[in-house]
């Protein structure tokens, strides 16, 4: 595709990058059909191709139209489209470089800006999830149906504990915001099964500040990554041989570490060993020897795998954490159309309901279809965001592998 960017743009890093991009896209609309967005609404403008031309025009012309905006916010960054590209567009890289821009050209509505500013204020940080989670259970019964059954409660306690730390191999395991509340069997269920394996997890602290990220708050986002490294830094310089994820999109966050902060002085080169030392679980116990690993139920029953498109599209692991399972001896049943978005996507669940609906019930309608006993999963938002519509149990997929057993030595 040919460019003509202004200069002065083209000149900073965003717009040498921009225009890298957008020079690599042929307009082929190869991408099109795997595009959730597109697939529902029927509309250029909402598929791919449709967005960089928008991206395009606005970077070229300066001109920040209202409608570019509306169809930017209705991406879901799932990346699918970057997978089906055989050209090699980094749709995502375009995506954010045009939404920074659109913010910066043309300010949202004042209501806009509050209704995304609340996640922001409270999604992060655990203490404030959990008096969210108290105030929903008083409110609950007081709403309608519909709206009750899409407000998140914190479970009951787990009955099983975080192993106590005895080996000599030591990985960190991030801990996340949401997900210790909502589901804190999760982290638990990996700290019991990494034992079993012969590594102590350490629990690390700490949003990996995608939320912010992807709400255009850069720098909030980076002094989320900033506050993390120094958090951490003391447990890898003590040898710990990974940083553990269990939610494929706090993955993702920290895999782009090293490149978001790659113009920090004082960060880049701790923030690029962060990057190459994420691991999805699913990588770990790839490598290692797992027949101490037992399985929470019967490996005979049937079990639907969603995988996020962070797994997917983002890590490029897509098929790794299936075909674990099937090694580990799970029936996996097909899924028609695992590539497409379940809906949650960060906060889109939130901001754009009811195409987020849409979704959810087109992937829960796939995911149930041969009759699965249980749904799992490898990431907190798709986990919740499942569970909503979903008439069978939702795990993350590492609790398969935790019978709920004392460790073994
Ligand atoms: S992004 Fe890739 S698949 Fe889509 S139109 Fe451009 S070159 Fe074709
Ligand atoms: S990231 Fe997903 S929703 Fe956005 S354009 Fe690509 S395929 Fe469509």
């Amino acid at each position: 595709m040919q460019t003509s960017l202004p200069p002065s743009f083209r000149a900073t890093p965003q717009g040498e990058a921009a225009d890298a991009i957008l020079r690599k896209c042929v307009h082929c609309g190869l991408c099109t059909a795997s595009c959730p967005t597109y697939r529902l609404l029927g509309d250029e403008r909402d598929s791919p191709r449709g967005r960089i031309y928008l991206i395009k025009g606005m970077l070229e012309t300066g001109a920040a139209h209202p409608t570019i905006r509306k169809h930017l916010d209705r991406c879901l960054l799932c990346r699918a489209c970057e997978t089906a590209c055989p050209s090699g567009v980094e749709y995502s890289h375009l995506f954010e470089i045009g939404r920074q821009e659109l913010e910066q050209r043309s300010a949202r509505p004042l209501l806009d800006r509050w209704v995304r500013r609340a996640p922001r204020m409270t999604l992060p940080y655990p203490q404030r999830v959990r008096h969210l989670t108290r105030l929903t259970r008083i409110i609950r019964p007081l709403l309608p149906r519909k709206y009750r059954d899409n407000l998140p409660l914190a479970p009951p306690a787990i009955a099983h504990g975080w192993p106590q730390p005895r080996h000599r191999r030591t990985m960190l395991l991030l801990e996340g915001c949401v997900q210790p509340v909502l589901a804190p069997a999760i982290n638990t269920a990996a700290a019991r099964v990494f034992d079993r394996l012969g590594i102590t997890l350490e629990p690390a602290r700490g949003c990996c500040g995608a939320l912010s990220y992807h709400l255009s708050a850069v720098d909030e986002a980076r002094d989320f990554m900033r506050r993390n490294i120094d958090r951490w830094w003391p447990s890898l310089e003590r040898g710990a041989e990974a940083l553990v994820i269990t939610a494929s999109g706090c993955g993702a966050m920290l895999r782009d570490y090293g490149d978001l902060l790659a113009g920090d002085p004082h960060y880049a080169a701790k923030a690029a060993r962060v990057s190459a030392l994420a691991r999805d679980p699913c990588q770990v116990l790839m490598q290692e020897d797992c027949t101490a690993i037992r399985a929470a139920t019967d490996v005979r029953v049937p079990i639907a795998f969603h995988a996020p498109c962070t797994l997917q599209n983002a890590l490029k692991l897509a098929g790794v954490t299936e075909t674990l399972l099937q090694a580990l001896g799970f029936n996996l049943v097909p899924v028609q159309d695992p590539h497409l978005c379940c809906g949650s996507a960060g906060t889109y669940s939130i901001l754009q309901g009811p195409l987020s609906r849409r979704l959810l019930a087109e992937k829960v309608k796939h995911l149930e279809a041969l009759r699965p006993a249980l749904i799992a999963t490898a990431n907190i938002g798709c986990y919740q965001h499942l569970k909503q519509r979903a008439r069978v149990p939702v795990k993350h997929w590492i609790e398969l592998l935790d019978p709920g057993a004392a460790p073994t030595a």
